[in-house]
């Protein structure tokens, strides 16, 4: 295996600051409540970060098994912080698997994605309040075109996790055809479920994902169906599309707020290490849903031809066209794709090493 004699210090650009204090004493795989016999971490992966094994690190599905509950980083002897070494390299995957390079400059260069974000922010409102058509119709298309978007990011992120993590080191392309282990796949999408696996549940953080989660995934739905059309109906403080929408924007704001106030106050292992693009996550969650919750109530309480009601509107749409573009594909958001299929890719390796995966072999694929 070809060694990297730089690798510990490309990952520590993407956090994993304190990792080279750690003595290999493995206390950290020792207490992970996660880590299993044949998924064992983080000490075999800090230990391959330090000896120069990319391969190793770039084939690596055991950061997306970690859900960072912070036990190891809590009782580690030399403080080497082994939960931010995990996140550090999800970053550093995130950046691999991502074809455009984007992420990669992005977690490097600090605020640049911030300022960008700002940039753009700022660039779009200017663009949707100078537009004199009827704007209620472009949101609509805009909305409409979201999804596409995030489906053609989403799919090289995968093919390239796949790649990486599948193709290259099982030299072909294998698969587990079992419904149970797809089952499983899907309802580890849908629930995170290895989030409460964590020895000591932390139920603020868990209810807090669960709020945000939720409440983003209504606010997909509510947008990308376009079922708001706040400049165009009247809607009632009770109607079914106003419950879904009061609840996912405060199931934003109280979730994200939550969220926020953690990282301030450093209350948690998980909380301890913030990198900007944390900030910029929370913080445009937290627009999203204030804007969307300020746009029904000016529908709700004035009906369609408030002034504020359609400058409202088009600062909402605005922030979702920053975050759809710049931040669901270039920042942790995709965790929640990599982790389910980590899941998977952990039974197509065990079946490939029984000999009962479905295989495609490739030529020269190593
Ligand atoms: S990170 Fe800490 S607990 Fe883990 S092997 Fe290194 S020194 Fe030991
Ligand atoms: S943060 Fe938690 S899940 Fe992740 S490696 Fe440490 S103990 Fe394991």
């Amino acid at each position: 295996m070809k060694v990297n004699p730089e690798l510990i210090d490309e990952i520590k650009k993407y956090g994993a600051f304190d990792i080279s204090a750690c003595f290999n004493c493995g206390n950290c795989t020792a207490v992970c409540p996660l880590s299993k016999e044949d998924a064992s971490f983080p000490r075999k992966l800090i230990r391959a970060g330090h000896v120069g094994m990319e391969e190793k690190i770039t084939s690596a599905i055991e950061p997306w098994h970690c859900y960072y509950c912070g036990e190891c980083s809590a009782t580690c002897p030399r403080e080497a912080q082994p939960g931010e070494y995990m996140m550090a390299l999800r970053r550093y995957l995130i950046a691999k698997y991502d074809i455009t390079g984007l992420s990669s400059i992005f977690y490097k260069n600090g605020w640049l994605q911030t300022w960008l974000a700002l940039g753009l922010l700022a660039a779009f409102y200017w663009l949707y309040s100078s537009y004199t058509g009827d704007f209620g119709v472009l949101a609509g298309r805009i909305e409409l075109a979201f999804p596409v978007y995030v489906t053609v990011a989403l799919g090289g992120y995968i093919i390239n996790m796949y790649r990486y993590a599948i193709v290259k080191p099982l030299g072909g392309i294998k698969a587990s055809l079992k419904p149970a282990h797809i089952y499983e796949t899907f309802v580890h999408g849908f629930t995170q479920k290895n989030f409460n696996g964590c020895e000591e549940t932390d139920w603020t953080r868990w209810i807090a994902h669960l709020l945000v989660m939720s409440g983003y995934v209504l606010t997909l739905l509510i947008s990308n169906l376009h079922l708001l059309s706040p400049l165009d109906k009247h809607y009632t403080l009770f109607s079914p599309v106003s419950l879904l929408v009061w609840y996912a924007g405060l199931a934003i704001i109280v979730g994200g707020g939550s969220m926020s106030l953690r990282r301030v106050f450093k209350s948690a292992e998980s909380s301890k290490f913030s990198h900007p693009s944390d900030w910029l996550f929370v913080v445009t969650m937290f627009l999203i849903g204030a804007s969307l919750l300020a746009t029904h109530y000016l529908n709700v309480v004035y009906g369609t031809s408030h002034p504020l009601l359609d400058q409202v509107y088009r600062f909402n749409i605005a922030v979702e066209t920053v975050w759809i573009l710049l931040i669901v594909p270039f920042t942790k958001w995709i965790h929640i794709f990599f982790r389910p299929l980590a899941v998977y890719f952990q039974h197509i390796r065990k079946e490939a090493e029984a000999g009962t995966a479905f295989t495609l072999q490739l030529g020269d694929s190593k």
